[in-house]
């Protein structure tokens, strides 16, 4: 098991629930708006939310932010280590940096000192994009990103700094799953895991899914950051449904049919109206095109509805309990839900 880390309040490691990250993509030094997305990430179900910090003013900025949110907020840093100590000095509870660009161990030293300092833990966070030439042409990809970061773990261990997070990243699933198994072999610090820049939606969420899935299945990573180009609160939620599914923190779920000659409703509309609420519920709601398959398949589930000539059968635990009108569907659906969710 992994050590904790304490990321403001929220541990990290250590069995403690996996968490779920994301990052704003809104100008940091534009406090507002910066607020107002990572209060929308954290009702979505972000734990931890990280901002870019490419300047000073961004640092700064941090102090400002701090004050209007309540949830940790980590800062990213790449090239300039005195940006990190900057954004500590101003709140932020942990930091980012990426080992490939930050130079000097001395600057490695001195940010080190000032996190103890400050007790902010670091996040060593490489990616293809900061492997150390030597491990380059040592050893195959995988292995030179994971032999990278535990590089700079081991010159933060070396100025005794132990309050570390880990993370080795590859747009490449296969990669990311080979670093992330090596480098757990070799460290007893938490890590965060994902597949980076995975792409727009579509495909993050298959490269996401196989590969973060594949490594929690493993015991491999203790938070996790669904990477998508775009709105980051889809990043959220679909962290949040892939943890869901792999029985790793509760919520609800609608599983819905595939629709066939046989379907008597518009399955996907109404699977997709229900969805966010059965999401904040412990539920699973079953959306079944026909009774010809649909209640036995279904009939797992709490709740179910299948489709019928004349409209729809809900039925609760596979025993049908009411019939209800082809228009009436969403309606009665979401009626027995939250009558079921009190
Ligand atoms: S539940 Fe009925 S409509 Fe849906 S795929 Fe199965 S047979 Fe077809």
């Amino acid at each position: 098991m992994s050590k904790v880390v304490k990321v403001g309040k929220v541990l990290v490691g250590g069995g403690n629930p996996v968490t779920i990250q994301s990052m704003t993509n809104t100008k940091t030094v534009d406090i507002e708006q910066t607020v107002q997305q990572i209060k929308m990430l954290q009702d979505a179900g972000c734990d931890i939310v990280r901002v870019a910090v490419p300047d000073f003013e961004s640092a700064r900025a941090i102090k400002l932010i701090k004050e209007q949110i309540n949830i940790p907020l980590v800062a990213d840093i790449h090239f300039d280590h005195r940006l990190a100590i900057e954004a500590i000095k101003n709140g932020a509870d942990k930091i980012r940096i990426n080992p490939g660009n930050i130079g000097e161990d001395w600057k490695i030293e001195e940010l080190s000192k000032v996190a103890k300092e400050f007790q902010i833990p670091i996040r060593v966070g490489s990616n293809v994009g900061s492997l150390r030439k030597e491990f380059e042409s040592k050893y195959d990809r995988a292995t030179a990103l994971a032999e990278s970061a535990l590089h700079e773990v081991y010159l933060l261990e070396k100025f005794e700094f132990y309050d570390i997070v880990v993370s080795v990243k590859s747009s490449d699933v296969i990669e990311t799953i080979k670093a992330n198994e090596y480098i757990a072999q070799k460290i007893i610090y938490p890590i965060h895991i994902g597949i980076t820049e995975a792409g727009t939606y579509d495909t993050s969420i298959i490269k996401s899914s196989v590969g973060i899935g594949h490594l929690l299945l493993r015991k491999i990573g203790d938070t996790i950051r669904v990477s998508i180009a775009g709105d980051p609160i889809k990043e959220v939620y679909a962290a949040r449904k892939l943890l869901v599914s792999l029985h790793l923190r509760k919520g609800g779920q609608v599983i819905a049919c595939p629709t066939c000659a046989r379907t008597e409703f518009d399955v996907e509309q109404v699977a997709r109206s229900i969805e966010p609420i059965v999401e904040g519920t412990n539920l699973v709601v079953a959306v079944m095109g026909c009774v010809v398959n649909g209640i036995g398949e279904g009939r797992h589930a709490d709740i179910g509805i299948a489709g019928t000539k004349d409209g729809a059968v809900i039925f609760e635990k596979g025993q049908i309990i009411k019939t209800v009108k082809r228009e009436s569907i969403c309606e009665e659906l979401l009626n027995l839900i939250k009558k079921s969710h009190l």
